[in-house]
C-alpha cells in the first residue's frame, strides 16, 4: 500500500476516535426538524367553515369534508405535504407543520369534528308599518267616524285627507274592513249631465267614454 494512503487512513481513524458520531440517537432523542420542513397538515377545527376548498384543491384527494356532520378528515398516507390546501383555505385554519406521521399498520383517516355553530337569534318581530307618520301598530288602531285613534293615544282626523289618501291610511292601519270609505265616497258622487263630480272634487267627463264603460262607471258610483 502506498505510503500516502496509509497516512490518510490513519488520519481518518484518529479523527473519528475523537469526534462525535455522525448518526443521531433517534428515536431515544427527539429529532429537531429544520425550519420550514414539510411535515404534516394540522387544522384549527374551530375556525373551519366546511367550505371544502381544501378538499377540492388536494391533488390526491386526501381530505374529506362533511358539511352535515361538521367533520374534516385527512388520510395522512395519501397526503404529499404539497401545501395546496393550506394556500386555498379561506379561513387560514390549515397549517403545514414539522413532524411526520407515526407509522401505522393500516391506512386510515384522522377525523376532526368542529363545534356546531351557535343557534341564530330568534327573528325580531317585524317593524309595524307606519302610517301617516304614526308609529303605532295597525291592529291596535281604532276608527270612530273619521277619527282614527292610534295605539299610542294619538288621533288623526281622516276628513282632512282626500278619499284616496284616506283609503290608503285605513289600509295601512288594517282598518280597511271598517266602514268602507269607498262606498261612502261613491254615495257622494254626483252627476251633472255627462260630468261626474267625485267626493274628492275631481271630475270625470263621461261623454269621452264608450257607452259600455259609461254604464259601468255609473253603476260603480251608484249613480244608476
Ligand atoms: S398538503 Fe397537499 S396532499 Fe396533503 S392534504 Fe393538503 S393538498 Fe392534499
Ligand atoms: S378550506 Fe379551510 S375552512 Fe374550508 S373546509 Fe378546508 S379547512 Fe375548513
Amino acid at each position: 500500500m502506498p505510503k500516502t494512503r496509509i497516512m490518510a487512513f490513519t488520519w481518518s481513524t484518529l479523527k473519528n476516535l475523537f469526534s462525535k458520531p455522525a448518526t443521531k440517537n433517534y428515536p431515544a432523542e427527539p429529532i429537531k426538524y429544520p425550519e420550514r420542513s414539510r411535515g404534516h397538515i394540522e387544522i384549527d377545527i374551530e375556525d373551519c367553515i366546511s367550505c371544502s376548498m381544501c378538499a377540492r384543491s388536494c391533488p390526491t384527494g386526501a381530505i374529506t369534508v362533511d358539511r352535515k356532520e361538521l367533520t374534516w378528515a385527512i388520510n395522512r398516507f395519501d397526503c404529499l405535504a404539497c401545501g395546496y390546501c393550506v394556500i386555498k383555505c379561506p379561513k387560514k385554519c390549515l397549517h403545514l407543520v414539522p413532524g411526520y406521521q407515526t407509522p401505522e399498520g393500516e391506512k386510515k383517516e384522522v377525523s376532526f369534528k368542529r363545534p356546531a355553530p351557535a343557534p341564530k337569534p330568534a327573528a325580531a318581530p317585524s317593524a309595524a308599518p307606519k302610517a301617516a307618520g304614526s308609529a303605532s301598530a295597525p291592529g291596535k288602531a281604532t276608527l270612530n267616524g273619521d277619527i282614527v285613534t292610534m295605539a299610542n293615544g294619538k288621533t288623526m282626523d281622516l276628513s282632512k285627507f282626500p278619499a284616496e289618501k284616506k283609503a290608503e291610511i285605513l289600509k295601512k292601519l288594517g282598518l280597511d274592513a271598517a266602514p268602507a270609505p269607498k262606498a261612502e265616497a261613491e254615495g257622494k258622487a254626483t252627476l251633472e249631465g255627462d260630468i261626474v263630480r267625485l267626493p274628492n272634487g275631481k271630475t270625470m267627463d263621461l261623454s269621452k267614454l264608450p257607452e259600455a264603460n259609461r254604464e259601468k262607471v255609473l253603476q260603480k258610483l251608484g249613480l244608476k
